[in-house]
C-alpha cells in the first residue's frame, strides 16, 4: 500500500522517531518476517495513542506483539503498522499489586516482585501481555491460578486512539479472551504472598509419572509432566517445605531460570490419563506437557477463560496428539460476547486479530 508523501513524513515523525519503513535498517529486524507497513516502537502509552489515532485517521491497521513467540499467525499487513511494546518494559510494585507495561516479559516481572508470587509461565522469556490475554498457565498455577485471573485492572488504548481504564466489559475479555480489539497498554496484576516452595525435576517412567499425577493431592504439589525426544519428565512443586524427592539423582531447579522450549502452542484437555496413554505419548516426536489441574485452577473468578473441571491439560508443541482429545476452544458464548465487544469498540477493524 502506497501513502501519500506528507503521511509517511507525519508517520515516521511519531513515537519519537522510532518509526521504520521498508529499506530501513531497523525494519526487518522489527518486522520479524512480517512485511507491514511499518513497524513502530511506542515509548509510552501517549505514544501509542498518537500511532493508534493516526491510523485510524487514514484508514490503516494495527498489529501488536512483544515476543512473536508462539504467537498465533496473522492475516498480511500491507496496510498495517506493526506496533512493537519492547520500549515499555517498566514494572512497578505496589501493596499486593505489580502493574506492568505492555512491553515487560516474565522475567522482569520475577526480578521485580522479589518474594512475592506471580503465576509466571513456565518459560520467563514470554511477553506478560500476550500470555495473560491467551490465559497464561505455570508451575504455580495450583496455587495461583492463571494468570489471567490473578488480572485486577488494565489500561488499554482503543481504536479511536483514547487511552483509558479497561471498562468490566474489556476486563473481562483481556482475563484470557485471547488478542482483542485494543491495545494493552499495562495490566495491573495480583500477586501472592511468598511460600516456601521446592521444584525437583526427574526423569520418570509412565507408571511413576501416572503416579505422581494421580496421586497429587488437590490443593497440593504441582505436578507437570513432559515429553520430549521420547523420554518423561516430571517437575514436582511443593508448596511451604520440601516434599520427598522423587528418586535418587533427582535435581533442585532454579525456578527462576526455568525452560526454554520452542515451538507453537496448541493446548488440550485429556480426561482420562493412563499408563498406556503415556507410553503412547512417549513415542511421538511431539514435545507435550501433561499438567495436574485442580487447586486454584479450579472455580476460576469471572473471566473469559476458565478451566473449571478438566483433571488434566495437555499443552502439545508441534505434533498433533493422538488420543483422541479435543484442542481447547473457548465456550460458544464466549466467542459470541468476545465478537459483539469487538463490533462494539472497533467497528472498522483497526486491530489485527489472529486468523
Ligand atoms: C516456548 C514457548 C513456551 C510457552 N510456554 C507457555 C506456558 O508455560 N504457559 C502458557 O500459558 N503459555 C505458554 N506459551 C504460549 C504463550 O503464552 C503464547 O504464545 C503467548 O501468546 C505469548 O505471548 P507474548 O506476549 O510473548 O507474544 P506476542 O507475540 O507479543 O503476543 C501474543 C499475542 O498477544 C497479542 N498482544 C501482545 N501484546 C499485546 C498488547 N499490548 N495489547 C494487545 N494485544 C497484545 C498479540 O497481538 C499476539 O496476537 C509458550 C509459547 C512458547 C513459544
Amino acid at each position: 500500500m502506497l501513502l501519500p508523501q506528507p503521511v509517511l513524513t507525519t508517520l515516521i515523525d511519531l513515537c519519537g522517531g522510532a518509526v521504520h519503513l521498508p529499506g530501513d535498517p531497523g525494519y526487518a529486524a522489527g518486522a520479524q518476517g512480517l512485511s507491514p507497513l511499518a513497524v513502530a516502537y511506542p515509548g509510552d502509552e501517549a505514544e501509542v495513542s498518537e500511532l493508534v489515532a493516526f491510523a485510524h485517521r487514514h484508514g490503516l491497521r494495527v498489529a501488536v506483539q512483544r515476543t512473536a513467540m508462539g504467537c498465533r499467525p496473522m492475516s498480511a499487513l500491507h496496510d498495517a503498522i506493526l506496533l512493537r511494546t519492547a520500549g515499555m518494559s517498566g514494572v512497578r510494585v505496589e501493596a499486593g499489586l505489580v502493574r506492568v507495561q505492555a512491553g515487560a516479559l516474565w522475567g522482569d516481572v520475577v526480578d521485580a516482585v522479589g518474594d512475592r508470587l506471580v503465576p509466571v509461565p513456565d518459560d520467563p522469556r514470554l511477553g506478560v501481555v500476550g500470555s495473560t490475554l491467551e490465559g497464561g498457565i505455570g508451575t504455580f498455577g495450583r496455587l495461583l491460578g492463571l494468570a489471567s485471573s490473578r488480572v485486577v485492572g488494565a489500561r488499554v488504548v482503543l481504536a479511536s486512539g483514547d487511552a483509558r481504564e479497561a471498562d468490566e466489559d474489556l476486563l473481562w475479555a483481556v482475563r484470557g479472551g485471547g488478542p482483542s480489539a485494543a491495545v494493552v497498554t499495562e495490566l495491573v496484576l495480583a500477586t501472592a504472598e511468598a511460600r516456601t516452595l521446592s521444584l525437583w525435576t526427574a526423569q520418570v517412567d509412565p507408571d511413576e509419572a501416572v503416579r505422581l499425577l494421580r496421586d497429587a493431592h488437590p490443593d497440593g504439589a504441582g505436578v507437570t509432566v513432559r515429553l520430549s525426544d521420547g523420554r518423561l519428565r516430571a517437575d514436582v512443586v511443593t508448596f511451604d517445605g520440601p516434599g520427598e524427592p522423587l528418586s535418587a539423582g533427582t535435581v533442585l531447579r532454579d525456578l527462576r531460570s526455568e525452560h526454554a522450549t520452542t515451538g507453537p502452542l496448541a493446548a488440550r484437555f485429556l480426561e482420562h490419563l493412563g499408563v498406556d496413554d503415556l507410553r503412547t505419548l512417549a513415542r511421538t516426536p511431539a514435545e507435550v506437557t501433561v499438567r495436574l489441574a485442580g487447586g486454584a485452577l479450579l472455580g476460576q473468578p469471572t473471566g473469559a477463560r476458565t478451566h473449571t473441571s478438566s483433571t488434566y491439560l495437555v499443552t502439545s508443541y508441534g505434533a498433533p496428539i493422538t488420543l483422541g482429545v479435543d484442542a481447547i476452544a473457548l465456550p460458544a458464548e464466549v466467542e459470541d460476547r468476545l465478537v459483539a465487544l469487538r463490533r462494539r469498540i472497533d467497528p472498522a477493524g483497526t486491530f489485527v486479530l489472529p486468523v
